[in-house]
């Protein structure tokens, strides 16, 4: 994909469910679980601070990209539960240059990651794997 330069629209507000993996590498970057997560609808997400994502940094720029979270990795394919199956993001504006075997990669990473999910107690049966904006 070629993302539209300077966006950074995909960590604002993120909405990114986390997996064990994910927490693994962050917490080994010397970063604190309170810190860059919280429960929300069911599921350990990235944590927002000022609207923004965490690790987003004042340049608009990812500060933990080499080791960024698997969902970040996939956008903007996501995999919509309810539908039952991986597709583009529509509110992200490169989403039209995602080809066919990106897409297909990308789909496979998320749903090797679907088991691994951390859910918090009280959450209910539906997975929405999707970086909302
Ligand atoms: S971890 Fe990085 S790529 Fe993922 S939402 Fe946060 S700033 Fe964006």
């Amino acid at each position: 994909m070629r993302c539209v330069p300077d966006c950074y629209l995909c960590c604002v507000e993120t909405d990114m469910i986390l997996t064990k993996e994910d927490v693994k590498n962050l917490l080994a970057l010397g970063y604190e679980l309170e810190e860059f997560s919280e429960y929300r609808d069911g599921y350990l997400r990235l944590k927002n601070k000022n609207g923004m994502c965490f690790f987003l940094n004042e340049r608009g720029a990812c500060r933990v990209y080499e080791n960024r979270p698997i969902g970040c990795r996939a956008y903007p394919v996501i995999y919509d539960v309810e539908e039952g199956k991986c597709k583009i993001d529509e509110e992200c504006p490169a989403g039209d240059t995602v080809g066919p075997e990106e897409f297909l990669e990308k789909c496979k990473l998320i749903i090797r990651a679907l088991p691994q999910l951390i859910r918090s107690e009280n959450s209910g049966s539906s997975v929405n794997v999707k970086h909302e904006t």
